[in-house]
């Protein structure tokens, strides 16, 4: 089975001086993928830029218009987030390499899944506003193309992020074409990202949020992942998967509040893996959100590729490997997120 690989050089154009998302980022896992000897078994694909009446499906003209110019004039969008002169286009061609990826799958050049290493990440920007580090929301613009050019009914976005994604949830709030599910910590930064906050109108039930206790570690994400995530999504079928993966729940991310190592990286990728080999011949599209520590980046971006090898199976070996370790911290919370989420879904 071949899987691709989404990477352009100019991925290191977008400059942010001293700041945790920086350029070198992407760089060592490149560095690290071809010194395991992992980079030329992939089909190593060119990002295209997004065009942009692809962008317009998301964001406003105002907001696009507006974030030419900042980018122009290198003005940060917020104190966190920066931008050098080559940004717009750099989140143009992060965006477009999601829309590259898809493409490859569709067009039938890669078979087991696609990793799209991009940069600026996505998950934060909204329709009207970037913020966290995000110009454009990449997911949200390859979920839009696959609807509106590609016919798919239900795009499903798994996000493992530590940090909310709440611009996805914003774009697809009342959509029941994007089922949005997310864990991530929910006392850090956006700030949203409660149970609560379930989708309104006939996206009612197809947001959902799983605010994961600081310091959870490998097997407590297996445990969500299996009690709740993959439930729910194979209910759902997708059409296509795409996984908002974000390695700053990595234990040594300078960030990050969660204990998650490459194990755990691997488990949780199977899943995502496993959901769309059962349900959609294996589309799916891995793409990078957060992740501040390169060397542990560069270690897990590895793991999810070797994930794309496998399947459920490995991700039921590791369910049986959890379960074997009473009890369960996390029992409480499991029980809410299924009294909470029963109306909607068989959990
Ligand atoms: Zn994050």
């Amino acid at each position: 089975m071949q899987s691709g690989l989404v990477y352009d050089k100019r991925y290191l154009d977008h400059k942010t001086g001293k700041h945790p998302e920086s350029p070198e980022r992407v760089k060592e896992v490149v560095e690290y993928l071809r010194m395991k000897g992992m980079l030329n078994l992939l089909n190593v694909i060119k990002p295209r830029a997004c065009t942009m009446e692809e962008a317009l499906r998301v964001h406003t003209e105002v907001y696009l218009q507006h974030l030419k110019i900042l980018c122009e004039t290198e003005t940060p969008l917020d104190i966190d987030t920066v931008v050098s002169k080559e940004s717009f286009d750099v989140a143009l061609l992060a965006a477009g390499g999601l829309l590259s990826a898809a493409e490859s799958i569709l067009y039938g050049e890669v078979d087991g899944g696609v990793f799209a290493l991009v940069r600026p990440p996505g998950h934060h920007a909204e329709r009207n506003k970037g913020m966290g580090f995000c110009l454009l929301n990449n997911p949200a613009i390859l979920a839009s193309f696959l609807i509106e050019e590609k016919h798919a009914n239900k795009v499903l976005i798994v996000d493992w992020d530590l940090h909310h994604g709440n611009g996805t949830q914003e774009i697809f709030y009342d959509s029941p074409n994007v089922l949005y599910i997310s864990t991530h910590d929910p006392n850090i930064y956006p700030g949203t990202g409660q149970i609560d906050e379930m989708g309104e109108g006939s996206g009612e039930g197809f947001n959902v949020n799983i605010p994961v206790p600081q310091g959870s570690d490998n097997d407590d994400y297996i445990r969500i992942f299996s009690e709740i995530v993959m439930p729910i999504a194979l209910q759902y079928h997708p059409d296509f998967v795409i996984v908002s993966a974000g390695f700053d729940i990595h234990r040594s991310d300078p960030l990050g509040t969660m204990r998650v190592t490459q194990r755990g990286f691997k488990a949780l990728a199977s899943c995502c893996v496993g959901i769309a080999s059962d349900c959609c011949s294996r589309r799916i599209v891995f793409e990078l959100e957060g992740g501040y520590n390169p060397g542990a980046l560069a270690h897990s971006v590895y793991a999810v590729f070797e994930a794309m090898d496998g399947g459920m199976a490995d991700f039921y070996e590791a369910i049986e490997e959890v379960e074997q370790k009473k009890p369960d911290p996390l029992a409480p919370l499991m029980k809410t997120l299924k009294d909470k989420l029963s109306p909607y879904w068989d959990v």
